[in-house]
């Protein structure tokens, strides 16, 4: 029986997925670590002790499962992206805490970036922008910082990479230095167009380039795990960021497929083929993936910062919730919001609104206004801001392009929020039965470099769904209420751009 081993390195947690030749779960194991915030707007982890937890669960996993390493066929990763760590090359230790995604310390440095017309250069050749959500800033800023970085850096003594290479750099005891071309198409140092580091880009962030891993495709042999790990070597097969592993194990293979991942916030992938899609400006262009010796494939991606954390926030800071699960019948206990709108930018508004100074919004309140209302209307919010961006990606019309959404993500679970999504949508929604898409998705790429499945046709098969959420049929109600969420955005814009 051939086997997968499939490790999903989160943000908060790691993860790992022992999965059998039909893509079922065998075995599982989940460990949180620690999350260091030393500075308002500053997000650590320990890369050790990452490497430390992950290795645990990918063990833990084996001995409930009772198999053994030399049974394992390939293993497959997916990670936390963005986040970046950098190693010395001899002792395989970081020389600094990992620099998390969230992390927000290279703002200043990405202002100045922008003062000096960056933006648009780094847009046409990298897909993104500029915004320290992004590894190039952290690296830099490691190099800049940290003391006696940049010389040993520049004495070729350092190296750096997302998760992904710090991970497969430990595992393969050091033999390894190299990333997948999806973690590093979240970088700025990676030309979209050829999928290679780009050296103007490199230069402009005055990295020195010999830090930088090797980037390999998604579905690659990476290398093989030291012995000493697991009692036996696995190769290591198949490599993808979360939110790509996810399009991917939703079997969203051609263009014009669409996923969202509705977790604290949520994430929107549209496939777009073989080559970059411009002219997006609000929407982030990025590696979808390439497969062995397979044309490289894209993807347009949004973010909304705030969904299921909108749900969060009534059951924590209101209290008008006991759990996020009973927002579900919370909601369906009213027939409409009653004319309440909900705007949840806590954070400022992402894609494709780009608001950072935006604050939260309800509006809309009468007398008769109840708690369910409110409930309703943070559900609606976040059918509304994928429309949003879904809109964006389908050039205005989501219906041209798109023909339904596959979901997935904890808020997945809420078969009302779905209906509505659906409903504003005006598209076929669609939950699997396999819901763990991302750890999926990265089994998925090392199978097929294994041979365990022998085709994308072969792997359909095994995409199955749970439940499919078709619109309604009668629009005048969706469309005057979408219509209300985009005057509340306006409104919530405006506020955030009151004089000083
Ligand atoms: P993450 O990976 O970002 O931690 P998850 O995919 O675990 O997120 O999803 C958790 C989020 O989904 C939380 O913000 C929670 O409020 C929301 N959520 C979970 N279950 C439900 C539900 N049944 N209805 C609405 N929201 C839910």
């Amino acid at each position: 029986m051939p086997y997968i081993l499939a490790l999903d390195q989160g943000t908060t947690s790691c993860r790992a997925f022992l999965f059998d030749e039909k893509a079922s779960v065998v075995a599982s194991a989940r460990k949180e670590f620690t999350q260091h915030y030393p500075q308002p707007g500053w997000v650590e982890h320990s890369a050790t002790e990452i490497f430390e937890t992950q290795l645990q669960v990918a063990s833990e996993t084996l001995r409930q499962a009772g198999v053994r390493a030399g049974d394992i066929a390939g293993l497959g990763i997916t990670n936390q992206r963005e986040t970046l760590v950098v190693w010395n090359r001899k002792t395989g230790e970081p020389i600094s805490p990992a620099i998390v995604w969230q992390c927000r310390r290279t703002a200043s440095l990405c202002e100045e970036g922008k003062s000096k017309g960056w933006e648009e250069k780094i847009h046409e050749r990298t897909g993104l922008l500029l915004d320290p959500y992004f590894s190039g800033t952290k690296l830099k800023w490691i190099l800049d910082n940290v003391s006696g970085a940049r010389q040993a850096a520049e004495r070729g003594e350092l190296a750096a990479g997302t998760v992904d290479s710090w991970l497969v750099w430990k595992l393969t005891g050091g033999a390894v230095h190299a990333t997948d071309v999806s973690n590093a198409s979240r970088t700025l140092l990676l030309n979209l167009d050829t999928a290679e580091w780009d050296e103007e880009m490199i230069s402009l962030l005055d990295i020195p380039s010999n830090i930088l891993p090797q980037v390999l495709p998604s579905s690659a042999r990476f290398g093989e795990t030291d012995a000493s790990w697991f009692g036996e070597k696995i190769p290591i097969l198949g490599i993808a960021g979360d939110q790509q592993a996810a399009l991917f194990g939703q079997a969203c293979w051609k263009p014009g497929m669409v996923k969202s991942t509705y977790g604290t916030g949520s994430f929107v992938l549209l496939h777009t083929g073989e080559k970059p899609q411009r002219g997006h400006k609000r929407l982030i262009s990025t590696v979808a993936w390439k497969r062995n010796e397979n044309p490289v494939e894209y993807a347009l991606e949004g973010s909304v910062f705030i969904a299921g954390a909108a749900v969060q926030w009534l059951r924590d800071e209101l209290k008008i919730l006991d759990s996020a699960a009973a927002s579900e019948a919370m909601a369906r206990a009213v027939p409409n919001t009653g004319g309440v709108f909900f705007v949840p930018a806590f954070v400022g508004l992402g894609a494709p609104h780009w608001e950072p100074e935006a604050r939260g919004m309800i509006i809309g309140l009468t007398r008769g206004t109840q708690r369910e209302h409110l409930v309703r209307a943070a559900l609606e919010a976040v059918a509304f801001q994928t429309r949003d961006l879904m809109e964006e990606m389908g050039g205005g019309s989501t219906k041209n392009t798109i023909r339904e959404l596959r979901v997935d993500g904890g808020m997945a679970a809420n078969d009302l929020f779905l209906q509505l999504q659906a409903d504003v949508l005006g598209l076929p929604v669609i939950r699997p039965s396999f819901i763990e898409t991302t750890v999926r998705g990265a089994a998925f790429l090392a199978g097929l470099e294994a041979g365990v499945w022998k085709s994308l046709e072969e792997l359909e098969e095994l995409w199955t769904a749970d439940r499919v959420f078709e619109p309604s049929e009668d629009r005048s109600g969706i469309e005057s209420a979408y219509s209300g969420w985009k005057r509340a955005v306006e409104l919530t814009c405006k506020w955030a751009r009151r004089p000083t």
